[in-house]
């Protein structure tokens, strides 16, 4: 029924749910698990070394973000940092207020210890995005009570690639926390997407706390770290030893900080060419999905220069999103339905939900997130094969054989 490839060309095209190692990556940690795997806090000359690295590469990746090296705190990842960020400052100044700003797009990292919060006491206002998921600058700051602490808003959503006007937001905010005279309520960041395509100057954004994982970023995976301004107390969330300032307690993940660092600075460094370049590749994927299928249409912003540039999230309309990537896969080509996270329910993607995609349309939704190594012959490779595989979906849906629809979609 489908022309089967000659040969299958491995394809990928989900590096939103994380990415290879960069090579000069694994090179930069590699000594530090063999030759130099001295615990830092050990005072032998190993362990000094240890300690050395550390501190340099902490220095690194606060002149990237344009911070101090004190108030850069490694952690195992983006969800232990968007969660020590929550729950650290929920924790240490509930006493002034138990209310929190976010949006419903957020990722789950987000979400869920705010749902955690709120069955704890807290009350979280979720506010509205557009249908192209942007939140309004004014409706954040009309949201602020005298007892908000803390607003968290991710940078680029992982879904649709929406870049939220973080700066905008943290300029505003200044001007409300100088007018009413106060340190609150502090602004949180989730910048997991944004950090291979966007300038993370902590100053320019005006963001107190800000998340940063390594696996978005061809760095190893179980990496990251919270920036915490100076003078914001955070509750730790994990008790043991001294290190990370007693932020963060356990024996330093040496390689894996020496290796998300040097990803960071990878990024940061190319973010700009980067940027342009995979944009170009998205435009051209999208248009040729619009040229070549019927029924389509891309979620999120246009794409320009509010939308993460890798990110192309497309409704195939009568299809089943997990149906056509699975029959990508069996081509080579990997690619995700909404979010990696949400694949086991089948619940579809609270993001296109959020943005009032109707339920079928988001069940039929698929992101394709591009990386360095792609180039357009992988388009070319996909498109050989997708028309197809979506006009065989589409006879055998529910839909089309003129049945009752899907009990799904009710
Ligand atoms: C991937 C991701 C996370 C989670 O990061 P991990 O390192 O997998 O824990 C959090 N937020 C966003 C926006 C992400 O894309």
């Amino acid at each position: 029924m489908l022309p089967k490839p000659k040969k299958i060309h491995q394809v990928y095209f989900d590096h939103a749910a994380t990415t290879y190692t960069d090579k000069a990556v694994v090179k930069a940690m590699m000594p530090y698990f063999t030759d130099i795997f001295g615990n830092p806090s050990s005072l032998y000359k190993i362990g000094r070394e240890a300690q050395t690295i550390l501190s340099n590469v902490r220095k690194t990746v606060a002149e990237l973000i344009h911070a101090m090296p004190e108030n850069i705190v490694f952690t195992a990842g983006g969800s232990e940092s968007d969660n020590l960020a929550i729950f650290g400052t929920a924790y240490a100044h509930s006493q002034i207020g138990k209310h929190i700003i976010s949006i419903g797009i957020e990722h789950h990292a987000v979400l869920y210890p705010l749902r955690e919060l709120e069955k704890q006491g807290f009350e979280v206002t979720y506010l509205k995005v557009d249908k192209e998921g942007f939140v309004s600058v004014k409706d954040v700051i009309s949201a602020i009570r005298p007892d908000t602490i803390l607003i968290t808003i991710m940078y680029a959503n992982n879904e649709i690639g929406t870049l939220e006007p973080i700066a905008e937001i943290g300029r505003e905010l200044l001007r409300y926390r100088k007018e009413k005279n106060t340190a609150y309520p502090y602004f949180h960041t989730d910048a997991c997407q944004a950090a291979g395509y966007l300038d993370l100057d902590v100053e320019k954004l005006h963001v107190d706390l800000m998340t940063i994982n390594g696996s978005k970023i061809y760095g190893p995976k179980g990496t990251g770290m919270l920036y915490v301004r100076r003078g914001i107390k955070i509750k730790p969330m994990i008790f043991g030893g001294a290190q990370e300032k007693k932020l963060r307690a356990g024996t330093e993940n040496v390689p894996g900080i020496v290796g998300f660092v040097k990803a960071l600075e990878l990024a940061q460094k190319n973010k700009d060419k980067e940027f342009l370049k995979i944009q170009k590749l998205s435009t051209y994927l999208w248009n040729e999905v619009n040229k070549k299928i019927k029924k389509v249409r891309l979620n999120g912003p246009v794409i320009g220069d509010k939308r993460l540039p890798n990110n192309v999230n497309i409704t195939f309309e009568d299809v089943e999103g997990e149906a056509l990537l699975l029959y990508l896969d069996e081509y080579g080509v990997m690619c995700s339905t909404g979010s990696a996270c949400t694949s086991e329910s089948l619940e579809p993607s609270h993001v296109l939900r959020a943005i009032g995609l109707p339920y079928e349309f988001a069940h039929g939704s698929l992101r394709f997130s591009l990386g360095k190594e792609n180039t357009k012959e992988d388009i070319d490779y996909m498109m050989k094969y997708l028309p197809q595989i979506v006009e065989t979906l589409r006879e055998i849906s529910p839909v089309n054989m003129g049945k009752e629809k899907h009990p799904k979609y009710k």
